[in-house]
């Protein structure tokens, strides 16, 4: 029965739209969410003024009758009216004591600047004059009665602002005013006359002196608004629905300029930059609420309050106290004093910056007033990211891209802000580094293994080639390097030491700025902080809050054998500095350490490339011995740095022609050398380019790589466990706690485990006896072959654990090129919505992650205890995190940076599917 509906509700009726609707969220539709929060907070005890809301039911059953309210509805919006009459004591349209209200929008989700709002109404030539008399203010009545013409004519009648503001201007003009304050009651008189000339010159009829047709005409406005232009762009491009509908909120007005024991503010209940407990915001006395925001007049501390109004000002810490009890948040919130009274208008959660995210949240659970579990879903992973790496001054940023210093943009592949000087070679820019001690960027087209000693020594990187998971990117996430990758627009020229964005020319030693959050790159030198993890004690006790909670058993509900805690957080580290600062951000293993990394180092590459040149197996053997005590010094310093916890150390997975100069460079030294007749070294060279030309290949990294290389040329891979064994057996002698886990890279079949696994458990127990000791340890293989997580149950046969190369396995099942596909098309792709996100930075789940499941699945049936982690990139990216929570394994490694936004990561997984089984999940 249409008429029976109810289509009020007063603010004091939130019990009745909680019973219809049956939850808040319920409530929030209804009644949208400016409605509900006065609603609200007036159930709370919080002095709000009286009013009552219009329904979002109201506003979609108005516009389907074309325009027409609802039966029932004006009845009750004027009962309303007369209740709040009641509460206030004051009578709508009554020049003695007039009641005034102002009419609000006000939808589900704030759709800021949809609808104006209406104040003042019930206003009219009468009621002027009488609140001059009452309030003895004639400056201040007149000055509300012109306001509300003004505004009732823009919102509600649509007459454009400057059909008001030019006769307002010419006025002042005239009285030779700069300030509206320097006008007097006579002048707000005649200027009220004025805006009614312009309502009825546009519209044909007098401004509405009855106060029931301007609550009738704002109310529809409102309404209308739903459907403006405005409001439709708007919910278009915040992707709201255009069902909702809007409410209306009729509030009693107060105010806050009816002298000096009046006032108004906005405040936060703990300061939003730093999150310290303590009121943060202004106020005015004698002012209305848009002279706080407009700044007109210089704005109050809000502790001073307590000086001018003691008595309010207590009520008011009170109250906000009260909020924060009630909503458990910080609250952002608006008030007004009217003759020493107060009234909160407005309360909400308050935006705050990372640090006080961190800190309000942690506060909040010491304080009881939320769970540790909530602090942790408090605080995201962005927070913690912002957090962790040197920013950009934000207003220094902005000046600079004022001043047209943004240079490039490129795709954001390692956080923090660097600023530096540009050089074009990893040798250049660690000599400038090191001895000149220069803040140096290198910038590169791409970067290869050799040239990590100059990305080493930069503040930071930048590539106009390769994706998020090309060499530059791993390696400067690895090391938390700023680095922007694939800036296509740069062109750089090595020869001329220089780079050009169209015409602007950037010379080898000028400075620009990196921004590695978002992936700008800036002319000239932009001031930076720098902050640490050992400093932000708050960081750490959320941190371990969230380790605990992932330790907790039964915290994922899983099938017998399965990890029933949450994802460990594991780290990439190759060298045991990296280990030490891994551990130090709280990682608690090492999921991959690329042992071909240590075959870089300046001293060692001779000898591989002696190696690898070898004509036959002794003289391999020979160089490898040479190379084994490096090797098994660097495995001890990575056991001792893990003292307890996995290390997990790769065996040698790239092809070898890395290790070698390219082919092109020999080229073109032995063509010098003929031409200038030098014969000393000619002969060398060019059997190394002979050797070089024999190992091409046309498609490398699908070629002798990983397990195939150690199948070809076994010595290297015993020799790396022999290393790996007496390392751990040294350390084991020295009373550190070793847990090694050798794996095997880029397997795509078990037989390829079964050729060589043997060989080498063979080589790690006869270490064993040679050394008389014992330790626990592990042989398993990367998963990054599609057809290796297609037969992962043979695979299990005898790889112990699992770790998902998910670098390689997104390459091989898109069958994209991980170093070439961001800087050609898949740019276009996530733009075009083809693909949703940049599968090498976000795990793709459809496809990868199906084949990912399956894995540990049909792993885990052959070897129900099987250890799963991944390694890939996305092991430090949250939403991959979070799936891998969902198909099972038992941790996650990523670089030693990330790890902290890991370990919140794996704690925010184990909350939101807390008591989900992973069986039924997937
Ligand atoms: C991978 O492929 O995901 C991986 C970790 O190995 P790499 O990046 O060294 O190929
Ligand atoms: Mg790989």
């Amino acid at each position: 029965m249409m008429s029976g509906k109810k289509w009020v509700y007063l603010f004091n009726e939130v019990e009745q739209a909680e019973k219809y609707t049956g939850s808040w969220d319920g409530v929030r539709a209804l009644l949208g969410g400016k409605g509900s929060g006065l609603a609200d907070m007036t159930r709370a005890g919080v002095p709000v003024p009286p009013g009552f809301t219009v329904t979002t039911e109201a506003c979609n059953a108005y516009l389907a009758a074309g325009q027409k309210f609802p039966a029932g509805m004006w009845e009750q919006e004027l009962e309303a009216l007369k209740q709040t009459e009641k509460q206030t004591g004051k009578t709508f349209g009554d020049a003695k004591r007039p009641l005034l209200v102002s009419c609000r929008s006000g939808a589900k989700f704030s759709m800021p600047g949809m609808m104006d709002t209406v104040l003042n109404i019930g206003m009219n030539d009468a009621v002027a004059q009488g609140m001059a008399e009452l309030t003895g203010d004639e400056r201040f009545s007149f000055d509300a009665y012109r306001r509300l013409v003004e505004m009732f004519g823009e919102v509600v009648l649509g007459i454009p602002d400057e059909k008001f503001e030019h006769p307002l201007a010419e006025y002042k003009a005239k009285m030779g005013v700069k300030s509206d304050t320097e006008l007097t009651a006579a002048d707000w008189k005649a200027i009220t006359e004025t805006f009614k000339k312009v309502v009825r010159e546009n519209q044909g009829f007098d401004f509405p002196q009855d106060p029931y047709d301007q609550l009738r005409l704002a109310t529809e406005a409102v309404f209308k608004s739903w459907n403006g232009k405005r409001a439709v762009d708007y919910r278009n491009a915040a992707g709201i629905a255009h069902d909702l509908g809007t409410a209306v909120n009729i509030v009693t007005m107060v105010f806050g300029n009816m002298g000096w024991n009046s006032g108004t503010g906005v405040a936060f209940t703990r300061d939003p930059s730093t999150g310290e407990k303590k009121m943060y915001g202004d106020y005015l006395l004698n002012a209305q609420g848009e002279d706080v925001v407009a700044g007109i007049r210089n704005t109050e501390k809000i502790e001073n309050l307590g000086k001018d109004l003691p008595e309010a000002y207590k009520e008011f810490l009170e109250i906000c106290a009260r909020l924060e009890r009630h909503y458990k948040e910080m609250q952002d919130v608006e008030f007004t004093i009217e003759r020493g009274k107060l009234w909160m208008l407005q309360t909400r959660n308050g935006k705050r910056t990372a640090k006080a995210a961190v800190k309000i949240a942690v506060d909040m659970a010491n304080e009881d007033l939320i769970t540790k579990e909530d602090a942790i879903l408090r605080v995201t992973p962005e927070n913690v990211d912002t957090l962790l790496h040197p920013q950009f001054d934000a207003k220094a940023r902005q000046k600079a891209k004022d001043e047209g210093r943004l240079y490039a943009t490129g795709v954001n592949v390692s956080p923090g802000a660097a600023v530096g000087q540009v050089y074009f070679d990893a040798d250049t820019a660690e000599r400038m580094a090191k001895e000149h001690k220069q803040d140096v960027i290198m910038v590169r087209p791409f970067t290869k293994p050799d040239d990590v000693h100059g990305m080493l020594a930069a503040k930071g990187i930048l590539t106009s080639e390769g994706g998020a998971t090309s060499h530059a990117a791993v390696v400067a996430r690895q090391f938390g390097v700023p680095c922007i990758v694939g800036a296509s627009m740069v062109r750089i020229d090595l020869d001329m030491r220089e780079m050009k964005v169209e015409d602007k020319v950037v010379r080898e030693g000028e400075w620009i700025s990196v921004d590695g959050t978002i992936g700008e790159v800036f002319l000239g030198q932009i001031p930076t902080s720098a902050p640490s993890l050992e400093e932000q004690t708050d960081l750490l006790t959320l941190l371990k809050w969230a380790d605990d909670l992932c330790a907790t058993p039964g915290i994922r509900k899983a099938p017998k054998g399965w990890p029933t805690t949450g994802l460990q957080v594991w780290a990439n580290a190759d060298y045991p500095k990296d280990a030490r600062r891994a551990r130090s951000y709280g990682a608690v293993g090492i999921g991959l350490c690329r042992t071909e990394h240590m075959f870089f180092e300046p001293e060692r590459l001779p000898i591989v490339q002696r190696m690898i040149l070898a004509e036959n197996s002794a003289d391999r053997t020979a160089a490898l011995n040479k190379l084994l005590p490096s090797q098994r010094s660097d495995f001890e310093g990575l056991f001792e740095a893990m003292d307890g916890y996995p290390v997990i150390i790769r065996l040698i997975d790239p092809p070898l022609h890395e290790f070698l100069p390219s082919e092109e460079t020999l080229l073109e030294e032995v063509i010098t050398m003929r031409v200038k007749g030098e014969t000393k070294g000619l002969a060398q060279k060019e059997k190394l380019l002979a050797s070089v030309r024999s190992m091409h290949e046309s498609n490398p990294m699908m070629g002798l790589r990983g397990v195939r290389l150690s199948i070809q040329m076994p010595e290297i891979v015993e020799m790396q466990v022999r290393a790996i064994f007496e390392a751990a057996a040294n350390m084991t002698l020295k009373k550190v706690v070793v847990k090694p886990e050798v794996m095997i890279p880029l397997t795509g079949t078990v037989n390829e485990l079964r050729w060589i696994q043997p060989r080498l458990v063979k080589i790690a127990k006869k270490v064993m006896e040679e050394k008389k000791v014992t330790f626990d340890y592990k042989f398993g293989t990367m998963i990054e072959i599609p057809r290796a997580a297609v037969t992962a149950a043979e695979i299990a046969e005898l790889a112990e654990f699992f770790s998902f190369g998910t670098n390689d396995l997104t390459q091989m099942t898109f069958g994209y090129s991980r170093d070439d596909a961001e800087r050609n098309f898949l740019v276009t792709y996530v733009e075009q919505g083809i693909l949703p996100k940049n599968p090498f930075q976000t795990l793709d789940q459809a496809g990868v992650g199906r084949l990912m499941d399956m894995s540990v699945k049909d792993g885990r049936t052959t070897r129900v205890t099987l250890e799963v982690g991944i390694c890939g990139e996305h092991g430090g990216d949250p939403a991959s995190i979070e799936f891998c929570h969902t198909i099972g394994n038992n941790y996650v490694s990523c670089s030693p940076f990330r790890v902290p936004i890991a370990r919140l990561s794996a704690a925010h997984s184990a909350l939101k599917h807390k008591g989900v089984s992973i069986a039924e999940d997937k």
